[in-house]
């Protein structure tokens, strides 16, 4: 039976087919995920998740049957969803039951989607491990040795290692600099973050708003292009939220890229990439090549300003989104009330974990009067520059291939000592990120040690059918 819980299709087929109910589904994964140890749900409501079922089973009766009827979806515990608990992976939102559900998690109940629990990330989605977690950290499903168990990746690690662990057919994820891709490529499995504004950001807790993009993770290309014709589309509570006709990414679906051109940009090929995970990239671009793909050499000249405009920008948009949590409206409050300064302050010293302070303390700085132009203002010329370079090489090419990270997973506890060690690990996701386009992972080949890689393939604004297909050439290449 595994094989037919590995896709959605082949579960909407048996589901169809009264073979199997939403119920006996649901039994299946709760199963999995009592039994699992890596620690990918922050929030597990195994009665909810019966309840649901059942009431998915009885619309089934009545003769409603949903797009994505009784799938097993994960959600990352940075959407609001109403009267589950929403963390944001950090203590000061560890009783924080939203009364309303966001767009994106709305959009898939409202096509059966059934909800298995709240995945674990990086406090407020700031990392590359999902080891800044207030709860924790979730351990990668692909580790080899039990005594060395390695990171899920981040942000979005719990989403990611419980697609990759089958406690879930997709998940839902959110990349603000490369939280989709890099824990796809660590645990591997699909990871799309679609162009900025594609999905709404309304109902989900705001890291950094310019940049935040919901998105995808799935074992197949077909799935992830499922959900996100589900999730994306225009809402007005969101003004970035873009105003397109969404296409129908898996009728579309295609594996066709003869006379695609593809672009691989000089910049990326540097001698700090190991080699193995070079010889992949390389790899992946002689099988498009071969499949018919017209391979160009693009240059990105700007690229290596991105991880610094990155870190000046992200911290800047977070230190304001993160002056809301004060200890009075909602969230934790400290018990030391002296004075209205001093609650606030030690709510806050108390509240938020070390890398939050560290990004918060680094977004006042760029911020403040002396520093603004220097620092934030500079930042976001180079963020211009860094797009105009996107749009020239579109000019040349289709899409653009690069490797995902520059590393594979890694073990718990690693590269904690120097945060520039764990910010390098966006070094190939951050620059889409800042241009808006979208970008997917897709797993391609190992590491050295036999752990997964990913290949990153970048498209034009609102173009995700062409990074979906590209990546469809790839995994039935593989
Ligand atoms: N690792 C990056 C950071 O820490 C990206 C995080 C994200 O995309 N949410 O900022």
């Amino acid at each position: 039976m595994e094989n037919e819980f590995s896709s959605i299709d082949k579960l909407l087929k048996l589901l169809k087919e009264n073979k199997i109910s939403v119920t006996e589904i649901s039994k299946h994964f709760i199963d999995k995920i009592k039994k699992s140890e890596i620690k990918a749900f922050i929030h597990f409501n195994e009665d909810n998740i019966l309840d649901n079922a059942k009431k998915l089973d009885d619309l089934k009766s009545k003769g409603t049957f949903k797009r994505i009827h009784g799938i097993p979806i994960g959600v990352k515990d940075l959407f609001c969803t109403k009267n589950i608990r929403t963390t944001a992976g950090s203590k000061i939102l560890k009783n924080f039951i939203p009364t309303y559900e966001s767009t994106v998690t709305s959009n898939l109940l409202n096509e059966g989607a059934l909800f298995v629990g709240k995945t674990n990330l990086d406090e407020f989605a700031m990392g590359s491990s999902t080891t800044t977690s207030y709860f924790g950290s979730t351990i990668n499903p692909c580790s080899k040795d039990k005594n060395k168990k390695l990171v899920a990746g981040g942000s979005s690690g719990g989403s990611a290692a419980a697609v990759s662990a089958n406690l879930c057919l997709g998940a839902t994820g959110t990349d603000t600099g490369g939280s989709i891709r890099q824990p796809a490529s660590f645990c591997g499995v699909i990871g799309i973050k679609p162009t900025y504004g594609l999905c709404s950001r309304w109902g989900i807790i705001a890291f950094a708003s310019s940049l935040d993009q919901a998105g995808v993770f799935s074992n197949n290309v077909k799935d992830a292009s499922i959900l996100l014709e589900i999730m994306a589309g225009y809402d007005n509570k969101d003004s970035t939220s873009a105003n397109i006709k969404i296409p129908e990414y898996s009728k579309n679906l295609s594996s066709n890229i003869k006379g695609k051109k593809i672009g691989i940009p000089k910049e990326y090929d540097t001698e700090n990439i190991p080699e193995d995970i070079k010889i992949n990239w390389m790899n992946s671009k002689d099988y498009l090549q071969k499949n018919g793909a017209e391979i160009i050499s693009i240059s990105l000249p700007h690229t290596k300003f991105a991880l610094p405009t990155y870190y000046i920008l992200a911290p800047a948009e977070a230190s304001s989104n993160l002056a809301r949590y004060d200890g009075v409206k909602y969230g934790f409050r400290s018990k030391i009330n002296d004075s209205l300064d001093a609650m606030y302050e030690v709510t806050r010293n108390e509240g938020f974990g070390a890398e939050v302070k560290r990004r918060i303390l680094i977004g006042t700085y760029v911020l403040s009067a002396g520093y603004y132009e220097a620092y934030y203002l500079k930042a976001q010329k180079i963020r211009s520059l860094i797009s105009n370079d996107f749009k020239e090489a579109f000019n040349k090419c289709d899409a653009i291939l690069t490797p995902t990270s520059p590393s594979e997973a890694f073990p718990i506890g690693e590269k904690e000592d120097d945060p520039i060690k764990m910010y390098l690990n966006d070094i190939f996701t951050v620059p889409a990120s800042l241009a808006g386009l979208p970008g997917i992972s897709i797993p391609f080949g190992n590491s050295n040690n036999g752990l997964p890689l990913g290949i990153q393939i970048i498209g034009r604004h609102f173009d995700e059918q062409t990074i979906l297909n590209i990546s469809n050439n790839l995994e039935e290449t593989i």
